[in-house]
């Protein structure tokens, strides 16, 4: 049974009072608070268990190495991968899609060559691809939303030529909080022989995630919005897309034999994760996914789902706030602007005040933004512990700002 107490008493920071008031953490999409039980784990890995991994013999490091390792098996189930080996750890989604960037795309594009993507996509999502764009020639095919946020699987395939490379697509905006059909965009893809890769940062924390089903070459999450620890993320790659890719990162770990007119790489994964990794923040992330898990991902989907819905009803009542998309499908992901002069600083400033967080800016998603013809939006984003409360509060408190400002 789901109850949502039970898991904000495992959050030590919902205890903090911020400027007087109980914290509202409505920021969940920028990243998520840490439950005990990932504190515990990175105490104890600092504490206990702590040496570097893969290097050593002595027992420490053999169990540093074991922990780590383990995280592997942990989120390749989390994420529906069929075997641990597919997993490459990463610092987060930037790190990997650059590393898919430099490891696996660099080396096959050629001049006119194209990469389709959504215009929802996050800066991380972009800038990788526009790098080759400057420096190789590749041509970046834009796919926008309809008026109320909406992707079609079928614009996007349709975008596919015989030059398209790549289709790099968010699986839920951070923005709208659309949720993408990427399974229907991979199989159709798939047909056509184009890889797709999958920007999961923010679908991974709402609902289940099973590459398998879904079909895609890539698909790139972040420990630090799971829950889990900054400086942590994997990124399944498929085997045959894995076969292709040369490493990206020289250094340690990823070598089997270093000669002076000679080197000769480690297997895959390790290939790709070059000198001494996140270890801790690896391990907290294995735990955070864990903890997940256990909670359930439909418990959680349907927590979420339920906030969701309550939240849009009680946002769109307010006849001087203009929620931004009206996806068919979303998560509990909101933007929204208010009538009159107030800035998205100055909402989330006032905001603040009443202790309740929420992120105010362009969301590193330009091309969106101009797309909708804004300049920024103040963002809530829920997560597991926020609770129907949380929403009112976040209600009477734009009520408040609508008072002053208008
Ligand atoms: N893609 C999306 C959709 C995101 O929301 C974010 C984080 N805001 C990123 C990529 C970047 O992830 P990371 O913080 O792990 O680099």
């Amino acid at each position: 049974m789901f109850d949502v107490e039970e898991i904000r008493a495992q959050f030590p920071i919902l205890q903090r009072k911020i400027n007087g008031n109980p914290l509202v953490y409505l920021d969940n999409g920028a990243s998520a608070q840490k439950p005990q039980v990932v504190l515990d784990t990175i105490q104890r890995a600092y504490g206990q268990d702590y040496a570097n991994v893969h290097r050593g013999l002595h027992t420490l490091s053999t169990i540093s190495t074991d922990n780590f390792e383990a995280v592997r098996g942990k989120m390749a189930r989390f994420l529906g991968a069929p075997s641990e080996d597919h997993i490459v750890f990463t610092t987060g989604t930037t790190e990997a899609i650059n590393l898919i960037s430099y490891a696996w795309a660099a080396p096959r594009m050629q001049p006119g060559d194209e990469i389709v993507l959504s215009i929802m996509e996050h800066h991380a999502n972009i800038v990788p691809w526009h790098f080759l764009r400057e420096r190789q020639g590749v041509k970046l095919i834009w796919v926008d939303t309809d008026a109320d946020g909406n992707l079609d699987p079928q614009a996007v395939l349709d975008a596919i030529t015989d030059r398209t490379k790549l289709i790099a697509i968010t699986h839920v905006s951070n923005v709208l909080g659309t949720v993408v059909d990427v399974k229907s965009i991979c199989t159709g893809a798939r047909d056509r022989g184009v890889p797709v890769m999958v920007d999961g940062s923010q679908a991974a924390v709402h609902m289940a995630v099973d590459v398998s089903d879904i079909g895609c070459d890539f698909y790139a999450v972040t420990g630090h919005k799971l829950y889990g620890p900054s400086g942590s993320g994997a990124i399944f790659i498929h085997p045959d897309r894995m076969a292709e890719m040369r490493p990206f990162m020289g250094g340690g770990d990823m070598i089997r034999d270093v000669h002076r007119d000679s080197i000769t790489w480690n297997d895959a994964p390790m290939k790709f994760e070059a000198g001494t990794p996140g270890i801790v923040q690896t391990i907290g992330m294995g735990a955070a996914v864990d903890w997940m898990m256990d909670v359930g991902m439909d418990a959680i989907a349907a927590h979420e789902a339920g906030l969701r819905d309550y939240a849009l009803d009680r946002l769109t009542g307010l006849n001087w706030l203009n929620v931004q998309g009206n996806p068919r499908d979303r998560a509990a992901i909101f933007s929204f602007t208010l009538d009159g002069p107030a800035h998205a600083h100055d909402i989330s400033t006032v905001l603040d005040k009443k202790g309740i967080a929420v992120r105010a800016g362009q969301h590193c998603a330009q091309p969106l933004m101009e797309h909708m013809g804004l300049t920024a939006t103040c963002r809530a984003s829920f997560g597991v512990y926020n609770t129907l409360a949380e929403v009112d509060a976040l209600v009477n408190a734009l009520e408040l700002c609508h008072d002053l400002f208008a």
